[in-house]
């Protein structure tokens, strides 16, 4: 019998509905091709669910994600919820949401696409081939840490790690390299930082337990600097929650566009899948969203959530294939384009180039 997994959506607000709708409908056809079945059941969460229910984060969602296979998340926000209390607004319920899945790795992938090397800011013989993937922590380190606060003139925050917090992010970033080029590069502090001492310390004995991967170290600021020199030397950077921020941050904006760019959050039970932008209320309702960053999220869920890793590189094949035909989004239209695509168009065109892969 075909396999049959479960996944929660929530569409959000701004393009959320627009570009999650996208998604769905390549999932549908690589699912097809594939021989499994997605079930699909939409939640609520941010704007939307406050207009209906009150809250940004209903208990049904939270429940019903939890027990899904994968949730698969649009974007969430808008000026018409900004000025409600902090707990009452749709950030809050993507915060909560995230705490409630047990969130504690942020994988962001960046490409550059061949077609879009110009989009890039850094030169093209730079950027051409870059695949990497940044791996952060994301609750715990500086941002967590106790105890925190403030004391007349003197404010403190602590960057805190145990070893097992380290021991589990690794594992993380050794799995997700032995599925790709098996090279990690831990990045710390370590020449400062007795947390970064401990981190190096642990990653080098999780290493034992992968002997297929390179393990390499690099001091934080060493690394911010080889991003821009020579980005392509990496494969998996694995580092903590404050410097994950600040280099994802920079790695993201190599590819060129908001609006390419995946990510899946995960560590418990069900992992969350989303493009790495805002709802965009800019641009809602227009048809001009680049669904590219959500089509990809869609291809991380399929590849980390659901084990479906073939499925998962029909999807990209699609997505650089439709690119290189010269199909562009608004957003991209000023590289390469031969064909200018409203949101659905692109996502049409994306599926039907898979069903023909
Ligand atoms: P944003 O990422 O929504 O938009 C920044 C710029 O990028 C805008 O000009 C937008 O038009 C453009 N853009 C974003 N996604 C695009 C896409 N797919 N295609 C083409 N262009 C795209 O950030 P913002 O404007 O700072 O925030 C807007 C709202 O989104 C706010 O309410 C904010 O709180 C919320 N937000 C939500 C998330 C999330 O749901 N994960 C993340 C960040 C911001």
């Amino acid at each position: 019998m075909a396999k049959k997994y479960n996944i929660a959506v929530i569409r959000g607000d701004g393009v959320g509905p627009e570009i999650v709708t996208e998604a769905i409908k390549v999932l549908d056809v690589v699912s097809h091709k594939c021989g499994f079945t997605l079930d699909y059941k939409d939640y609520l969460m941010g704007g939307a669910a406050i207009d209906i229910t009150g809250e940004p984060l209903p208990k049904e969602t939270v429940t019903g994600v939890l027990a899904s296979d994968a949730l698969l998340f649009g974007a969430i926000g808008g000026e018409k919820w900004d000025s409600l209390p902090r707990d009452k607004r749709p950030e809050t319920g993507l915060l909560k949401i995230r705490k409630e899945l047990n969130a504690f790795a942020n994988l962001r992938p960046v490409k550059v696409f061949d077609d879009l090397v110009d989009a890039s800011p850094l030169k093209p013989e730079i950027v051409k081939g870059i695949d990497v993937l940044v791996v952060r922590e994301l609750t715990g380190g500086l941002y967590f840490g106790e105890p925190r606060g403030k004391e007349g003139d003197k404010a403190f925050n602590t960057m805190v790690y145990s070893k097992d917090e380290i021991v589990r992010i690794a594992k993380v970033a050794f799995e997700a390299a032995m599925k790709r080029g098996k090279k990690v590069c831990s990045v710390d502090k370590a020449n400062v930082l007795d947390v970064s001492q401990l981190w190096r310390d642990t990653v080098i004995e999780v290493a034992n337990d992968y002997p297929e991967v390179e393990l390499s170290h690099m001091y934080v600021d060493n690394a911010a600097m080889q991003l821009i020199r020579d980005p392509r030397q990496f494969d998996v950077i694995l580092t903590g929650n404050i410097f994950g921020d600040i280099l994802s941050d920079e790695a993201s904006q190599i590819s060129g566009s908001i609006g390419l760019l995946p990510s899946a959050s995960m560590g418990g039970k069900v992992g969350l899948y989303e493009p790495i932008h805002g709802s965009a209320p800019d641009i809602a309702n227009q048809g001009i969203a680049n669904p590219i960053a959500t089509i990809l999220s869609a291809s991380m869920m399929l590849k980390y959530a659901l084990g479906e890793e073939n499925a998962a590189d029909l999807i990209e094949e699609a997505v650089g294939k439709t690119l290189s035909e010269g199909y562009r989004t608004k957003d991209i239209s000023d590289y390469g384009a031969k064909t200018i695509c409203s949101t659905s168009e692109i996502g049409s065109i994306i599926a039907d180039c898979l069903a023909k892969l």
